[in-house]
């Protein structure tokens, strides 16, 4: 039975968040053509039915619920040294920067970055007296298969206008952002700023001050819509202050034991999904429409892999390698670590065929 692959052990978990129709749509008089199936994780459209870990419908409670079983376990496991990944995958306009909470400005608490900050800080506050910790944020984009740091704030002018419009990514001058791999398989950012954080307003400041940077190209579908990639990372550093070890002759040995963990939370609003020719792309903008399907079409083929127990006992090839983004997930993304794919729909009836091709996409990965 299909329910069956929402089992403890599997490494993806995927889930449906399926937003309001907005004024836009229904000024335009669409129809709602999406139905979440009542008590079951399980959306209708058409004729087609699809089963997945959890749907959340645009009725029911924002994200809290969506956040508490599908987030808290992710940052949990941060704590006891897993890296995780959260994926936002959707057409333009269907709800991933919301959901992310990567557009975020003046204080909006509502996405998933914004409540991880929250409850990671408030965890840390709790453990600060046996556990010493450390933070790290990253902010980059992966636009054209090229790394930009959003964290960099010589780059944040020219990311507006002169690099968007020129199709260049990065700052001359600076080398490019390389992804390098360690003997040990962790993989490293080469080249891109690595702020460490201590309180959750400074990591609040690198999500907007990345937010902000972002480069968005208008096409004709939503002229915010984002034909990058952007991943926020927060890498926690843990050095637990065991109690002083005791010689058996009762007296305390003066080196204290210690254990050290470090992991990475990956949190991603990926590229619109949709078609490069819904998009009216040309020239410039049809290339980067290639390279971002690059991007998702990797995932979707690492994911799969993930997802498909034979394959993965069989010890079939994973394809990190076919992409950046891939790449760079790598570490975060299979073995140990945890992943959370959230599929972003719209209800109108105008996008019932992205809506489709997202769900057949997300239903992969199961
Ligand atoms: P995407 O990042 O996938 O292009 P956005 O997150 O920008 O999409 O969302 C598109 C529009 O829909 C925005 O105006 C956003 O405010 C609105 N929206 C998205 N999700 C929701 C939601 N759950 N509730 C209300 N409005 C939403
Ligand atoms: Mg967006």
């Amino acid at each position: 039975m299909e329910a069956a692959a929402a089992s403890e052990d599997c490494c993806v978990k995927v889930a449906v968040h399926v937003r309001p129709l907005i004024g836009d749509e229904k000024l335009q008089g669409c129809k709602d053509c999406v139905t979440v199936v009542s008590g079951k994780p399980q959306v209708q459209i058409g004729t087609h039915s699809f089963t997945f870990d959890h749907v959340y419908g645009s009725t029911g409670p924002p994200s809290s619920a969506m956040f508490e079983e599908c987030i808290v376990p992710l940052v949990d496991g941060l704590f006891q040294g897993y890296n995780a990944t959260v994926l936002a995958y959707g057409q333009t306009g269907s709800g991933k920067t919301y959901t992310m909470g990567t557009g975020f400005k003046d204080g909006c608490q509502t996405g998933i970055i914004p409540q991880v900050m929250n409850a990671l800080f408030s965890k840390i506050e709790s453990l600060k007296h046996q556990i010493e910790f450390q933070l790290h944020v990253s902010f980059i984009e992966i636009l054209k298969e090229e790394v930009r740091d959003l964290l960099d704030s010589t780059s944040l002018n020219k990311s507006d206008t002169a690099s968007v419009n020129t199709g260049k990514v990065n700052v001359p001058g600076k080398p490019p952002i390389q992804i390098r791999e360690s003997s040990n398989g962790v993989i490293t950012l080469a080249g891109s700023t690595e702020l460490s954080v201590s309180t959750l307003k400074e990591m609040s400041a690198c999500l907007e001050q990345g937010s902000l940077s972002r480069a968005t190209g208008s096409t004709n579908m939503n002229n915010q819509s984002s034909r990058s990639h952007a991943i926020f990372t927060i890498t926690l550093e843990q050095m637990h202050k065991l109690n002083p070890v005791v010689s058996g002759d009762g007296s305390h040995n003066d080196i204290m034991s210690e254990e050290y963990l470090c992991a990475k939370l990956h949190l991603v609003d990926l590229a619109g999904s949709e078609r490069a020719k819904r998009t009216g792309s040309d020239g410039m903008r049809f290339k980067e429409g290639v390279h971002i399907n690059k991007g998702l079409l990797a995932l979707g083929n690492v994911i799969s892999a993930l997802g498909d127990e034979k394959k993965r006992k069989e010890g079939v090839h994973v394809p990190y390698r076919d992409s950046k983004l891939t790449r760079l997930l790598q570490d975060s993304l299979g073995g140990n670590s945890r992943t959370v794919m959230i599929a972003c729909i719209s209800p109108a009836d105008i996008n019932a065929e992205e809506t489709l091709n997202t769900l057949k996409y997300a239903n992969r990965a199961r």
